[in-house]
């Protein structure tokens, strides 16, 4: 038997024995591999994010029951010996090529089938191909029943698929992380696809009006923030492609929507051109991703949510900075805060400059003076959310933040981003710790930083004195968003965290629409 050309289940149970302690990155397909497939392999071996380097197994298997009757089930382009050589040189450690026999040992007849949501198969390709996405989750799940990985790999450019098969991945509980890539398109544009091998040169030409297209409508999109499917449709017929559906639906729930009034929606076609089907997408985004970073004081937001920005390239804002600027400000001015005209009056006069140097330091500026080590000294700290409660100092800031997130592409923690400031974030997540735990990273914090440390009840005593005034005020006060993801980091190290985050943040927000640097 060669090692990295598997075929049997023994076979596949034998590799995965070998070096037991390489996780198992898997890339199922239905073969005829091209680029698409090579960035996942690609990706699959180089996730900068696994500390070991990982095992990539490429499975080749043309999947009987995602083909409906009179589909290319038999037309399928299979090439097993150059598959092969294809996978390895991408740098795939093994080949696994299963017979239908081994997948379903009991017969044609005999084996349990998955259904997809209804929710999620009523629209695009599944409105259109009966049973098919039944058909991939069916065998998508078996796949990973036998390889057991520890990620799986999917392309965007089969979106519906993706979302169904995260849903999968969640609902059932799998223990294995999905991770998607962005389409990977020809230097012309079309999106790679194995069946792009029947289009006749003169058909592939015609092909090309369709991402064109596309992308011309999203270019349009983003400057008058209206599209129209009814041109667009004629336009796709009138250059010999006849579309099978044109539709926009939400991203992530697959239901239509009216575009203009979603951050991103998904503008999604099938053709046929020639005989040849085609799929294509694009999103069509109002503005670029945001993040919402809340929980209480000392939970280490600061410290993941900074790196974590940095490593997405997303602009940094810690909401907290400010407020803790206005009191340094208040105290400095000898301002009563409890005179709310005085305070109103004193605010006017008050300009706050925040920003993250790429040297990763945060430099807040009060009118026109640095005062970023000023602000961290316990005298601010004490009285902070005392004055973050004054309805004056919300309003600034608050409007001041939606201003600064007005584009998106930005990360913010604070106590109320996701629930006021930017309510309509794409991922939400409650950072949260034990009082005690919060308590020892506050004394970390403050040794770092050159302060006295007062004892560690002290400072759990302080703590839990500013989560009561913070979560009780009647403003924006700090409580978890319903649409936040808790997010509990007792024990866990601040790579974790922020890993977790990445990885959070990867299954909501689409490579194509913020692709991140790391893979
Ligand atoms: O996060 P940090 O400890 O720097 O925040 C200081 C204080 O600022 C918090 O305890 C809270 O009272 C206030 N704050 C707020 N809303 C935010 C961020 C911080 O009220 N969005």
């Amino acid at each position: 038997m060669n090692l990295t050309f598997l075929k049997t289940k023994s076979d596949l149970d034998n590799w995965r024995k070998q070096s037991k302690n390489q996780p198992i990155h898997f890339v199922p397909t239905m073969g005829c591999l091209h680029q698409g497939h090579k960035a996942l392999i690609k990706a699959a071996k180089f996730s900068s994010r696994e500390q070991k380097t990982a095992r990539v197994l490429v499975s080749i298997f043309v999947n009987p029951f995602q083909f409906a009757k009179g589909e290319d089930f038999s037309a399928y382009p299979r090439n097993l010996e150059q598959d092969y050589k294809t996978a390895i040189n991408a740098g795939a450690s093994a080949i696994w090529a299963p017979e239908f026999e081994t997948l379903f040992p009991k017969g044609k007849e005999n084996y349990f089938t998955i259904k997809a949501p209804s929710s999620l198969k009523k629209c695009l390709c599944g409105a259109h191909r009966k049973n098919h996405f039944d058909g991939v989750a069916t065998i998508v799940l078996r796949l990973l029943n036998f390889v057991r990985p520890k990620q799986l790999y999917l392309g965007e450019k089969d979106w519906q698929q993706l979302v169904i098969l995260r849903q999968l991945v969640k609902e059932l509980g799998l223990q294995v992380e999905v991770r998607s890539i962005p389409t990977v398109r020809d230097q012309d544009g079309l999106a790679f696809s194995s069946r792009n091998k029947y289009l006749t040169t003169e058909e592939r030409a015609k092909a090309l009006t369709l991402p064109k297209l596309l992308l011309q409508e999203s270019i349009q999109f983003q400057s008058n923030k209206e599209i129209n499917l009814k041109k667009l449709f004629s336009t796709l017929e009138k250059n010999d492609l006849n579309v099978e559906y044109l539709e926009t639906v939400d991203y992530k729930s697959l239901t239509p929507v009216n575009y203009y009034k979603t951050k991103f929606c998904l503008l999604a076609a099938a053709v046929h051109c020639g005989k040849t089907r085609l799929i294509d997408h694009i999103f069509l985004m109002n503005r670029k991703p945001i993040v919402a970073i809340d929980g209480p004081a000392g939970a280490g937001k600061s410290t993941v949510t900074k790196a974590f920005a940095k490593k997405m390239g997303l602009i940094y804002l810690d909401t907290g900075a400010m407020y803790r600027a206005v009191t340094w400000f208040i105290q400095k001015e000898n301002i009563n805060p409890d005179n709310e005209k005085e305070l109103e009056k004193a605010l006017k006069n008050l300009n706050i400059d925040i920003h993250l140097a790429d040297s990763g330091i945060q430099h807040v500026i009060v009118n026109g003076k640095e005062i970023s080590n000023e602000i961290r000294h316990p005298k601010v700290t004490a009285t902070v959310s005392k004055i973050a409660s004054k309805a004056v100092v919300r309003e600034k800031l608050t409007a001041q933040q939606k201003f600064i997130g007005l584009k998106g592409g930005i990360v913010a923690e604070g106590r109320d981003i996701g629930t006021t400031v930017f309510p309509d974030a794409e991922l939400k997540v409650f950072l949260t710790a034990s009082s005690g735990e919060r308590a020892r990273r506050r004394a970390n914090d403050l040794i770092n930083q050159g302060f006295s440390v007062p004892n560690l009840q002290e400072l759990e005593n302080e703590i839990q004195e500013r989560d009561k005034i913070d979560s009780t005020r009647e403003i924006a006060p700090l409580v978890q968003a319903e649409d936040a993801k808790e997010l509990v980091t007792d024990g866990m190290a601040i790579d974790q965290v922020i890993e977790t985050l990445i990885r959070i943040f990867r299954e909501e927000i689409p490579e194509e629409v913020w692709p991140s640097n790391e893979l």
